[in-house]
């Protein structure tokens, strides 16, 4: 079984609902299990047309291939409607794997680690949330990367599956 993590972006229609809907899809799968869900984000886009993006990441546990995968993912996108009129055109919900366990390939169709993982603010803060000293061989820790994406404007929203709503309110009645 490999360990692998997959983010999720949309800026089109109720993005939380898609994304929720979208994980609910891949739990039926009996070729991956899911381990982690991280809270979601709202993020400001980069290098992308639109509004604010919802973001999240999962981590799985697969016997599927890297390639295995990558085609669920994109079943997935299909399922919930994503089209791509042009490139960084808005999207209903978007599907990248991040990582998949030790694999470093740089192939068009499936390039590992995700190339931009260390460049957004929306890979990294739901990624280091669910695995906060997460490594990769030729990047280092990534919560290293973290300063140089400090400038993109992102804010995690309450959930319910973390304790985000306990430590609001409990600050709040602190001061
Ligand atoms: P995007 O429009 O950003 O979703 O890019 C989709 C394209 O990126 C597809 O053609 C994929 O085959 C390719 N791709 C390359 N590496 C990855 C990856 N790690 N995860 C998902 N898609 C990838």
């Amino acid at each position: 079984m490999a360990r692998a993590f997959i983010g999720f972006g949309g800026n089109i229609g109720d993005t939380r609902q898609l994304i929720t809907d979208a994980i609910v899809c891949l739990a039926q799968r009996c070729e991956l299990q899911i381990l982690v869900k991280s809270c979601f984000y709202q993020s400001a886009p980069v290098d992308a047309a639109g509004g604010d993006y919802i973001n999240a990441v999962i981590e799985i546990e697969t016997h599927l291939s890297p390639y295995g995968l990558l085609h669920v993912c994109q079943a997935v996108e299909q399922a919930f409607g994503r089209e791509r009129p042009y490139m960084n055109a808005p999207r209903t919900l978007d599907l990248d794997i991040l990582s998949f366990e030790g694999v470093s390939q740089n192939d068009t169709e499936l390039t590992l680690p995700h190339p931009r993982i260390i460049e957004r603010s929306f890979v990294l803060l739901p990624l280091l949330e669910i695995a906060p000293d997460f490594f990769l061989p030729n990047f280092g820790e990534l919560k290293t990367y973290l300063p140089q994406v400090a400038h993109q404007r992102i804010e995690k929203l309450p959930c319910h599956n973390c304790n985000c709503i306990e430590k609001s309110v409990s600050s709040q009645t602190a001061h």
